[in-house]
């Protein structure tokens, strides 16, 4: 190959450039109809009532803390095995993270782990969970969310990875991902690696209408001017005119521009075949690693995984990533444990709290997975492997 193979990419068309440069030559550059337009379509596909376009995926747990009230001192509870930002969000209110071990089986977040963590402390101790469809395998929301009722929580969805996701749950009900049936707020990134990409981008999804409308004033600076909303204003009060609104509380700018969101929905027209696509891929590296020494995980039937990333387990990783690379093959390493991380470790974190995310670790590889990936290039990267491993 004499071009280098990523572990992910975006897929521009002529289509979605023509729907930038639209934008581009119109009135609006942000704030414009476009925004709306890439909402509703989004809230459409995923299943959900209500979904907030913002800046991006970091934006959008942050505001998302902020809605859910997490304050100074409020504890919190996620994974390791996630991008950072799913933790950060926490420390932006200057809440407290605290994190639950792994399930090896699947790479998720161990209902088992977190129910006894909750079970060490009184009830109200924590105040939330953010599970994360870690590399698209949708989490089982169902458990979570009993176990975040039994202890009065709420349930914040890291969903970057899965959109198009689903699990379906013990009645036999298909829940996707950030539907809004099960966690109280869900979140996606457009990214350019990520399923849509808008540049940067990113979306919170609901079916609570209450977060839904504290979200669209914190995504723009606190402020409101919906006559309903005003707290300072009379109706047909004469002081009061058509400038009028109202900084409310302290919220920021994340708001996304019109131009991307004509990007986000161009994309969002071919996300279903881009999903198949990943799915193919996958299949393809399952079918060519099972009875290797490579570890792969297979989700069971009933869970559809959106496969935002590819992810084998093996033995020596360090010397696979250093040989792919020699062979024009980016894979990339997902994630290095969140607790691991210098920023966490001042809280007391250290090697060994959480065993399966660190063995995880320790061998996980991400594959090339992006529907631009050609079935010629996937060989080569599958032989790439073999060659490896049986060397
Ligand atoms: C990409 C990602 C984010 C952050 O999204 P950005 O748009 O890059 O800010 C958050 N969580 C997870 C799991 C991600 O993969």
């Amino acid at each position: 190959m004499n071009q280098p193979i990523p572990y992910g990419r975006q897929h521009i068309t002529d289509e979605d450039i023509a729907a930038v440069t639209d934008v581009l030559r119109g009135p609006f550059l942000t704030q414009g109809p476009h925004i709306g337009t890439f909402e509703s379509a989004f809230a459409d596909y995923i299943g959900c009532q209500y979904a907030v376009a913002v800046a991006n995926g970091t934006a959008a747990l942050h505001l998302c803390c902020m809605a859910l009230g997490v304050t100074s001192g409020t504890r919190v509870i996620t994974t390791p095995i996630t991008f950072s930002a799913s933790a950060n969000c926490v420390r932006y209110c200057g809440g407290e993270v605290y994190f639950a071990d792994i399930d090896p089986e699947t790479a998720l977040l161990d209902i088992n782990a977190m129910r006894a963590l909750l079970e060490q402390h009184p009830k109200g101790y924590f105040s939330g969970i953010i599970p994360v469809d870690f590399a698209g395998y949708p989490v089982d929301l169902a458990a979570f969310r009993q176990l975040a009722d039994e202890h009065g929580l709420w349930v914040l969805e890291d969903a970057c990875h899965a959109p198009g996701g689903s699990f379906t749950d013990s009645t036999g009900t298909v829940h996707r991902c950030g539907d809004g049936s099960l966690a109280d707020l869900a979140i996606f990134s457009f990214h350019p690696v990520k399923h849509i990409a808008a540049g940067e981008g990113g979306m919170i999804t609901t079916n609570d209408e209450a977060l839904y409308k504290h979200l669209l004033r914190l995504r723009t600076h606190g402020i409101t001017s919906k006559p309903g909303d005003l707290t300072e204003y009379q109706p047909g009060d004469p002081e009061r005119g058509g400038w009028y609104m109202e900084l409310q509380e302290l919220g920021y700018n994340y708001r996304l521009t019109d131009f991307q969101a004509a990007l986000g929905t161009s994309q969002l027209q071919r996300v279903e075949a881009m999903l198949d696509r990943r799915q193919a891929i996958a299949r393809r590296y399952d079918e060519a690693f099972v009875d290797t020494p490579v570890t792969i995980i297979v989700p069971p039937p009933g869970v559809d995984h959106a496969y935002h990333l590819y992810v084998i387990q093996v033995d020596s990783r360090k010397e696979l990533y250093d040989f792919l690379r020699t062979k024009q093959i980016m894979a990339q390493v997902h994630y290095i444990p969140v607790h691991l991380m210098p920023y966490y470790r001042q809280f007391g974190w250290k090697p060994g709290d959480f065993p399966n995310a660190e063995r995880y670790y320790a061998r996980c590889l991400s594959l090339p997975m992006y529907p631009t990936l050609t079935d010629e290039e996937q060989d080569y990267v599958i032989a790439a492997v073999r060659t490896f491993i049986n060397s």
